[in-house]
């Protein structure tokens, strides 16, 4: 699969606690499709709840192409008002979303869609306590 930013094959797939996800080694963005956004989140309801956060949006940010179906994606806010919104691309034939480096991170910070922390603390073995840090952090 190529990578809908990097436009080339440069995206390994991961195991989250045995959900699988597809990482750009570049820029460090994620795909999830829809099924992994189920298993990530630990069910429909939570999977719901952030599809049904999503409102579309108006911005100048380049569309990318689905990595599957390779038509633009839409981008979509997701989140509850103000400062905490993330603008993440979704594939409008349900293929699946793109979150940029951090935005995943971002959307789960949020709370609201991952009560326990589990999530956060499954990428914080991947990305370290501090996604944030540079890209030359020694432990990616
Ligand atoms: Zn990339
Ligand atoms: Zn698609």
């Amino acid at each position: 699969m190529d990578c809908p930013v990097c436009k080339k094959n440069v995206m390994i797939v991961l195991e989250l606690d045995e959900v699988e996800v597809d990482y750009c080694t570049e820029c460090e963005g994620i795909w999830l499709d829809a099924g992994e956004l189920e298993l990530l989140l630990g069910g429909a309801t939570a999977s719901d709840a952030l599809l049904g956060s999503f409102q579309a949006a108006n911005t100048p940010e380049k569309k990318r192409k689905c990595p599957i179906c390779l038509r633009k994606m839409e981008k979509v806010l997701v989140g509850g008002q103000g400062e905490s919104q993330e603008l993440i691309d979704r594939c409008g034939h349900n293929h699946g979303l793109w979150f940029d480096r951090g935005e995943l991170q971002n959307v789960l910070k949020m709370g609201q869609f991952d009560d326990a922390g589990r999530i956060k603390a499954l990428l914080g073995d991947l990305f370290c306590s501090e996604p944030d840090k540079e890209k030359q952090n020694p432990c990616i």
